[in-house]
């Protein structure tokens, strides 16, 4: 049978399986060009075009060659123009001078230097997906996961990749705290209100960051969902970032979460031991050194194990001895890391087991689902209180040494059966797959 590029592409997807078929990178594919010679497919990116390569390529020349006689070659090539730009931002900035001012974004986070395995693949390839199709099928994008695990870092690769390929586009980061004081400032004074409607609702990819933020600020959240309303019917992207994910706002609007979740919601998770060391030996090498020596090696191992949940303390901890070494002139090795970061350092405390309070629980338990500083200890008998008192509870039974008794008075109750109340109530929900989650993230945050 005698094909055409769009025939015989098609031909290959059908016999490429189900997975393939869906992946964002084939399905960025146009096929471009047949002869007797070579099947040229395009792409967007050089990303995609290597993502094709890696992963596809034997799969695809396997088809091709099913498919026409005589070797005919499979060729990659890529095309930028192919990069879709939303047509209203085309309309928009028709005129030179309307290019974009105020992106706000950190020119160091960048995908080149963001590493990947497997705990943020998933997030990594739709940030770089988004890239390539702002307002397309990743919108809006809402990217969660714990403290100092990338999020922020990503938001700023996407900005600063869409600014290097479409520099044409109008980017906005912008924190949701930050929102929020502009939002209140353009009440206050009705000129600048105008300006500030402006600012968000014209962007072609708006980036914000720390959603979870919004929590109880009802004016602010209004005045995000019409926001959201406009670029999302404009073919805009939004991205955004939490701390947790839709499901587990509390005290945000139903009608904001449900919307968060139109598009695509990828979870970043904490690094792997591989993952933290091969980040600990990028962040060597962007010092400066190109070698690592067998002794850093050795440094950076150790880091790697007893740093576990943060890369932002990776990093931290990599520059303070990089630094004490330099200042005191010795030499970087084992023996050296061992004693700075021996007892000194929360981080190495924390590895060995150091004492778990009930006011660190009860801490972490408020924050976590933004109550009062006293709404656990109070007597107030509110859904929205009362669970998270009855996990703090659990989690004081679970995790301290103390006594039932001590547990009570930590939470101003006069005996102690409420404690065993909740511990029964908790260990109850424990069979749904959210509240084991919660119970375990919680865990891990106290360890
Ligand atoms: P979050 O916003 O999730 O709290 P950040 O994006 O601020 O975390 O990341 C904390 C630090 O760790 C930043 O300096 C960032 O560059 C670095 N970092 C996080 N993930 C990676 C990664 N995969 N590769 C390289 N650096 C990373
Ligand atoms: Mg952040």
């Amino acid at each position: 049978m005698q094909h055409t590029p769009d025939s015989l592409w098609l031909a290959i997807l059908e016999e490429l399986d189900e997975t393939a078929r869906n992946d964002i990178y084939l399905r960025q594919v146009i096929p471009h060009s047949l002869t007797d010679e070579s099947f040229i497919i395009a792409v967007p990116s050089d990303y995609t075009q290597d993502e094709i390569e890696d992963r596809f390529f034997s799969d695809i020349k396997k088809v091709l060659d099913d498919q026409t006689s005589n070797g005919c070659k499979l060729k990659i090539s890529v095309d930028t123009s192919l990069v879709k730009i939303p047509e209203t931002a085309q309309t928009v900035h028709s005129s030179e001078e309307d290019i974009p001012e105020i992106a706000n974004l950190n020119p160091n986070y960048v995908f080149e230097n963001f590493v990947v395995g497997q705990s943020n693949r998933i997030c990594d390839a739709t940030a770089r997906a988004v890239s390539d199709d702002l307002g397309g099928e990743y919108n809006p994008l809402f990217i969660y996961g714990g403290v100092g695990l990338g999020k922020t870092h990503l938001l700023h690769a996407i900005g600063n990749r869409v600014q290097n390929i479409a520099p044409k586009r109008r980017i906005l980061y912008v924190t949701s705290e930050i929102f929020m004081n502009e939002y209140i400032e353009s009440i206050m004074d009705r000129t600048s209100a105008q300006g500030f409607r402006t600012k968000y609702r014209t962007t072609d990819l708006l980036l914000i960051d720390d959603i979870q933020f919004l929590a109880r600020k009802e004016g602010t959240q209004e005045e995000f969902f019409n926001t959201f309303n406009v670029l999302y019917h404009n073919s805009n992207q939004i991205v955004m970032t939490s701390d947790r994910s839709p499901s587990m706002l509390n005290n945000l609007e139903e009608r904001l979460i449900s919307r968060f979740e139109w598009g695509m919601v990828a979870e970043i998770d904490k690094p792997n031991y591989e993952l933290r060391l091969a980040i600990l030996r990028q962040k060597w090498q962007d010092q400066g050194f190109d070698n690592i020596a067998d002794e850093i090696h050795e440094v950076l191992s150790y880091i790697a194990e007893i740093v576990t949940a943060n890369i932002r303390e990776l990093e931290g901890i990599l520059i303070r001895l990089t630094a004490q070494a330099s200042i005191s002139g010795e030499r970087l090795d084992i023996d050296f890391a061992r004693r700075v970061l021996n007892d000194t350092t929360p981080i190495s405390r924390g590895s060995r087991q150091k004492a778990i309070t009930a006011a660190a629980i009860q801490r972490i338990v408020t924050d976590h689902f933004q109550l009062d500083n006293d709404d656990l200890t109070s007597a107030k008998r509110t859904k929205a209180i009362v669970f998270p008192r009855q996990i703090a509870m659990y989690l004081c039974r679970e995790l301290t040494q103390l006594s039932l008794l001590d547990i009570a008075e930590a939470f101003h109750r006069q005996n102690h059966t409420t404690i065993i109340h909740a511990c029964t109530q908790v260990e109850k929900l424990l069979k749904d797959k959210e509240t084991k989650k919660l119970i375990q993230h919680f865990i891990d945050e106290l360890a």
